[in-house]
């Protein structure tokens, strides 16, 4: 018996010991009876001292730890109660325990095991420290984002800032230095001294390069602000680019150059593109050639290079024979700001930015741009764009109208703020013989075009009041009206040419305005009804009076002189009825070399005066007959068409003639 006794106590010894956790027994007082080697080694005391102590002192909160072995003789067992034992480290422990009974069920005691979760608890914290310090970093970066993106707004409204003040500068300049060119384009037309018109053309000169250069500027910023934009319109590209290789004429000219045109017949006739950008990038290319070419040729060409079901590919060309470009400078010319030389500013004036922004042109259309140079032989600079075929019809005519013979008693109306603009459309409406009204703002416009009619008007678009745009809405969707309007516009390659057609404009022309470009879109507006958008408004408002001369040819040659104008103007009243009298007397007595010499002294005054061509073809007609003596069927009835027209034409030219002494 006391071997089995003692057997069982060994057994319950080492189940005791098997725990590594604290384990010990108490009795319903809270008195330690027993414990395991890790209760004495975690209180640092020896067991003897342990027994009979109380339990709740071994730990930090006394009454927490008394409530835990009354909830064990309570209940019968506890699960996972947190103590922290009262040893130099303060091991924190979870409390598992149940009690025990004797045979009869009477509780004898309690066993409860400490679990140390030291271990556990520092992961625990750690993880928790590791969740903040991601809090924290998450924080961190929110706070470096949140920073990026204040740095991105400022740096983009910097560039914003920089563009509207581009922007603002630019129309500012350019507002006076259009009327500088405009009014000196005036006065380069009347009568002046050699040195005086030097001076003025040096004016111009300079005048045209600031305006370029203003252009570029806004360009190259559009570039870096990302705000280039293509349009897909319909085109005519051979109108189009007539009508750009005209701006050239006076300049090729000048330098005795001559200028070939090669336009393949291939392409189709309206093609889809940006027409207005098609233009800058061969004005930069052709205006190079002239600049940098002193002798020969400059021949811009344009071919078909291939061709889809949907779209065809150009390649367009300029080969000049001039200086030529050194090998290793080729590459750089396409930089900003960069000449092939140091001396070119010197020589040539420029900025070095037209061909980078050519290139910024090409490019971002899918084209390439390649350059050929020899030095002293010449240069090609050649690219190639994609243009979507259409049976769409072109937006707008860009072909120049032949200006001589046309009615010149067109009603218009300026809309335009600035005084200085206002005076210079005037003078240019006087010179082709308009009648101009003006209209401060697009509130006064709708004001007048309620009171009086008028063939077209030319709209400012930027504004006070009513800006340009709004006041075309207005005329458009109020007024219903279909007048014909032509937006001037200061800035041709920012202008939202899209809003322009969208409030229902029907052209636009940049300024500084070219004078025959202005002309030729407003008679073609006004006297061809397809190119407005009320055929019947047009017609109605174009119905004039009839005449045969038209002074506007007259205007150019005496470069707006009246002396000059009146004296010519004398000259054929005097002559002319003279040498119709001569003219029936030769074919009456066909007296042929009376009737040649008259014929002959006549027909230059047709084109002088304004007067159809047809009827100048009429007297060479007569001259020829006079000279061959075949085929006179028909030259009686145009001696006495001829006589006609002299006549009435005499008529027209007296009245002028007065209006010009009275204006005196
Ligand atoms: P800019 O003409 O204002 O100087 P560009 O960018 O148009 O600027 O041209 C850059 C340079 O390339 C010119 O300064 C000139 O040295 C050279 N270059 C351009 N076109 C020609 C050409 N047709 N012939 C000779 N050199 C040219």
């Amino acid at each position: 018996m006391e071997k089995l006794r003692n057997h069982e106590s060994q057994y319950a010894r080492s189940l005791i010991e098997a725990s590594h956790d604290p384990l010990v027994t108490i009795n319903t007082d809270g008195k330690i009876m027993d414990m395991n080697q890790a209760m004495t080694k975690i209180t640092g005391k020896l067991r003897e001292d342990l027994i009979g102590t109380d339990f709740i002192d071994y730990f930090t909160n006394t009454q927490k730890a008394k409530k835990i072995y009354k909830k064990v003789f309570e209940k019968g067992f506890v699960v996972d109660y947190p103590l922290t034992i009262k040893d130099h480290t303060l091991t924190d422990v979870l409390f598992n325990g149940s009690v025990y009974k004797d045979e009869n069920g009477n509780v004898l005691g309690a066993v409860v095991v400490a679990r140390d979760i030291t271990e556990q608890k520092r992961i625990k914290k750690e993880l928790v420290e590791a969740k903040i310090f991601a809090e924290l970093a998450t924080e961190i970066a929110e706070g470096a984002r949140k920073k990026a993106e204040k740095a991105t707004e400022i740096a983009e409204n910097a560039v914003k800032a920089k563009q509207q003040f581009l922007s603002n500068m630019s129309h500012e300049i350019r507002t006076p230095m259009n009327a500088i060119i405009g009014f000196t384009k005036v006065l380069l037309k009347t009568e002046m001294s050699e040195k005086q018109r030097e001076y003025l053309d040096a004016i111009k000169m300079s005048g045209d390069s600031l305006i370029v250069l203003i252009n570029d500027i806004l360009d190259l910023a559009k570039v870096d602000a990302g705000k280039m934009v293509f349009e897909q319109i319909p085109f005519k590209m051979t109108s189009s680019i007539s009508a750009m290789l005209h701006l050239f004429e006076t300049k090729i000219q000048e330098k005795n150059l001559i200028l070939i045109k090669e336009y393949d017949d291939n392409i189709p006739d309206v093609i889809v593109g940006d027409p207005v950008r098609l233009h800058q990038i061969i004005i930069n290319l052709v205006s190079n050639a002239v600049k940098f070419t002193n002798v020969g040729k400059i021949t811009v060409s344009v071919k078909l290079k291939s061709e889809t079901e949907e779209k065809i590919t150009v390649e367009f060309s300029v080969t000049d024979t001039g200086i030529g470009i050194k090998k290793n400078k080729i590459n750089k010319i396409f930089e900003n700001f960069q000449q092939a030389s140091s001396g070119t500013s010197r020589l040539y004036g420029g900025t070095g930015l037209g061909l980078a922004i050519v290139k910024h042109l090409v490019e971002p259309q899918g084209g390439s741009i390649l350059v050929k140079s020899e030095i002293n032989k010449g240069s090609t600079f050649s690219f190639t764009l994609d243009f979507l075929k259409t049976n769409a019809q072109p937006e707008k005519e860009t072909e120049l109208l032949q200006v001589n013979n046309l009615n010149n008693s067109f009603r218009i109306l300026v809309v335009e703020d600035i005084p200085l603009n206002q005076l210079l459309m005037k003078t240019l409406l006087d010179e082709f013989g308009f009648e101009g009204d003006i209209a401060e703002n697009g509130k006064i416009a709708i004001e007048m075009l309620k009171l009086n009619s008028y063939d077209i008007i030319l709209m400012d678009l930027q504004m006070p009041v009513l800006n340009g745009f709004e006041t075309t809405e207005y005329i458009r969707n109020k007024m219903h009206s279909k007048i014909p309007i032509i937006a001037l516009t200061a800035d041709v390659t920012t202008v939202d040419l899209a809003k322009c057609n969208e409030v229902g404009m029907n052209d636009y022309i940049a300024k500084p305005v070219d004078e025959r470009l202005l002309y030729s879109k407003i008679v073609s507006l006004v006297i061809n009804p397809s190119n407005a958008l009320n055929k019947n408004e047009i017609k109605e408002t174009t119905k004039k009076t009839f005449k045969y001369t038209h002074l506007d040819s007259l205007i150019r040659r005496t470069k707006s002189n009246p002396k000059l104008m009146m004296e010519m103007i004398s000259m054929y009243l005097e002559q002319t009825p003279l040498l119709i009298a001569a003219l029936k007397r030769g074919f009456h007595k066909k007296d042929c070399e009376l009737l040649y010499s008259s014929a002959h002294k006549l027909i230059p005054s047709f084109s002088i005066m304004g007067i159809s061509i047809d009827y100048e073809n009429m007297a060479k007609k007569v001259q020829d007959f006079a000279r061959t003596q075949k085929q006179n069927e028909g030259i009686e009835a145009i001696v006495v068409q001829l006589e006609n027209v002299c006549t009435q034409a005499c008529l027209e030219l007296e009245k002028e003639f007065n209006v010009l002494k009275n204006k005196k």
